[in-house]
């Protein structure tokens, strides 16, 4: 298995790489911090340009656990880590 190892800052999970400064994202952003269930991808409202000209995409990613009143409303991005 891997070699070098990154631990997500959010919820401590590990991850591993074969290669150093091999980057992995930790799905941890797609789960409920609250209840522990996949959350459902939630569209703010979405203007045009939020498609950058420059073709990067730089919008918000938001997701919803309406398993709670009100539903709580995640605006975490996903964990890059860095395997060292
Ligand atoms: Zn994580
Ligand atoms: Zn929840």
């Amino acid at each position: 298995m891997g070699e070098y190892e990154g631990k997500c800052p959010r919820c401590g999970k590990i991850h591993y790489s074969k290669r150093k400064g091999d980057r992995v994202v930790c799905d941890c952003w797609l789960y409920c911090p609250i209840c522990g269930e996949e959350m459902t991808p939630y569209t703010p409202d979405l203007t045009p340009n939020t498609y950058g000209l420059d073709g990067k995409r730089d919008m918000t990613i938001l997701r919803v656990c309406a398993r709670h009143s009100p539903p709580f409303f995640s605006t975490q991005k996903p964990v890059e880590i860095v395997c060292t």
